[in-house]
């Protein structure tokens, strides 16, 4: 890439330091183009196994005094921290819109995110209690919960600011230093994450990392200082991380990993709301490149066809467009493998016999001439065995199949590795209320989609995940429980 002064020119914070690290200083940058143009943006230097290192040195020794904090000294720093991203908001967002090619309208949400689990988890610190337990009549018998030192957060391309600063909160609140790695697509924003962490809390404290997934998050998850990872991301980085994680030390690894959601329509459902909702819980806005989208549509035969156009026609309206027009209700996909990916999943659904019935294609005109573009896309005539209705694609793409009866369609809603999320729809709280225990997911929606709760836990079950995260058990997480027993 050549060097241009408009370009933005990323760092890392180590130790208290905004640098380029061994890695940027021999040559090693990672170049952001934006995906809606092609463009170049600017570049992130990438950590090498060194830096890391130096990291995660840094966050021991600084967690040290952290640790002494009181928990209304750790609450300022996290609500100064919360109250910086807020004051920067709209550069933050201008910059993660053209990295990653999600919609500036809908994105501005991310931004307020962030700021508010800064905020939820400050309020939480006391809730990190202890028990006493009666196991002897004259002892004191009780627990503490400690932190665990150092934790490490890996973050996915999809909402890199997002994550990486929400993921910040729990951890620091129960007393531990993070070491964040940002993704090797869309860094740039973890700069400006790295620069407001470095205005408002203790040197070392927090340390944000660009690199590959290998040397940079490998050399993270092996780090002997590192016994707790945070990782959203894909199942096969998830499992390579465990695998890394165990032949490193025992680790306590929490996994927030893909889906492959079903959204299920029962005949008694509100056919208008199900029509906004399936393509509201696809999020279009990120260009479907959403963990929960609702991507495996279960129609029931009775209603099948008319919502098939229904909401086929949905998507044919969806406005298109420049990710940074407040307009624009879908961008590109993010990089040239999620592009490649989803092209190559379009084709294999046609080939398999599925029926294109919206989108599939490169949308026409010269806005889209360059850059990652694909339309909003619907197969119908899906069959459960197809691979557009098993894998995660992680794109525009919603597939449709038909059922008969109850007991098949939970039968179709379980038959996937994964068990994210699952949206259910119908008027009778009976069938509501079977659905719902008969599905094996950690979310279930009922008559809504996509949205997430400050305060429940959003985590997957079978390959979706471990572990759940945006609530009081999240805090727990980051803390270990110590057993004190007084006598005499
Ligand atoms: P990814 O697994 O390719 O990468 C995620 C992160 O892991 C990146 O920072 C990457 O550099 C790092 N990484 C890659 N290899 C590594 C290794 N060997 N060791 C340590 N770190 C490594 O995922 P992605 O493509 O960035 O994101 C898309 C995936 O994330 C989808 O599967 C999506 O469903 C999932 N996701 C899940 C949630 C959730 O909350 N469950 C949220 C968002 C995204």
């Amino acid at each position: 890439m050549s060097e241009s002064i408009s370009l933005f020119e990323g760092r890392h914070l180590i130790a208290g330091e905004m640098t380029v690290g061994e890695g940027g200083a021999s040559g090693q940058w990672l170049d952001s183009y934006d995906p809606a143009t092609l463009e170049p943006l600017g570049r992130v230097p990438a950590a090498n196994a060194a830096d890391v290192s130096r990291a995660v040195v840094a966050a021991a020794e600084a967690q040290r005094t952290w640790a002494k904090r009181s928990m209304a000294e750790r609450a300022s720093a996290l609500r100064a921290l919360a109250a910086a991203i807020r004051a920067r908001g709209k550069e933050i967002l201008e910059l993660e819109a053209r990295d990653t090619g999600n919609t500036i309208g809908k994105l501005q949400a991310d931004v307020q995110i962030a700021a508010g689990y800064l905020d939820y988890f400050a309020g939480l610190g006391t809730e990190l209690k202890g028990e006493t337990v009666p196991a002897t009549a004259t002892g004191l018998h009780f627990t503490v919960r400690e932190p665990y030192g150092v934790v490490a957060r890996i973050v996915p391309f999809n909402h890199p600011f997002m994550f990486a600063a929400a993921h910040l909160a729990a951890p620091l609140m129960a007393g531990n230093a993070v070491v964040v790695k940002t993704p090797e697509t869309s860094p740039l924003s973890g700069t400006l994450l790295a620069e407001l962490c470095h205005a408002t809390l203790p040197s070392g404290l927090v340390n944000i990392l660009h690199g590959l997934g290998a040397p940079a998050g490998d050399a993270l998850v092996r780090h002997p200082l590192v016994r707790r990872i945070g990782f959203t991301g894909s199942v096969p980085t998830g499992l390579a991380i465990q695998r890394a994680a165990a032949e490193s030390g025992v680790k306590h690894v929490t996994l927030e990993l893909g889906g492959k959601n079903p959204f299920i329509v029962f005949p008694d459902a509100d056919l208008d709301r199900v029509v906004e909702m399936a393509v509201a819980g696809m999020n279009f806005s990120w260009a479907g490149q959403s963990c929960g989208s609702t991507s495996r549509l279960l129609l029931h035969e009775s209603v099948h066809d008319e919502l098939v156009e229904r909401i086929a026609a949905k998507l044919r309206s969806l406005r298109l467009g420049s990710p940074l027009d407040p307009a624009s209700e879908m961008g590109p996909v993010n990089s040239a493998r999620q592009y490649e990916r989803v092209l190559d999943f379009i084709a294999g659904a046609r080939h398999d016999g599925a029926r294109c019935v919206a989108g599939g294609a490169r949308p026409s005109g010269e806005a889209f001439a360059r850059g990652h573009w694909v339309e909003p896309t619907l197969f119908s005539e899906v069959t459960a065995s197809m691979r557009i209705a098993r894998e995660e694609i992680f794109g525009p793409v919603m597939c449709a199949l038909r059922w008969k009866s109850e007991e098949e369609v939970l039968q179709m809603a379980n038959d996937s590795p994964y068990g994210l999320t699952a949206s259910v729809w119908t008027r009778d709280l009976q069938t509501a209320m079977r659905a719902m225990r008969a599905i094996e997911a950690g979310t279930i929606w009922i008559n809504t989609a996509g949205t997430h709760f400050v305060g429940t836990p959003f985590g997957g079950w079978k390959d979706s995940g471990l572990g759940g995260e945006e609530c009081l058990d999240e805090l727990f997480s980051y803390s270990q429980v110590k057993a004190v027993h007084v006598l005499g």
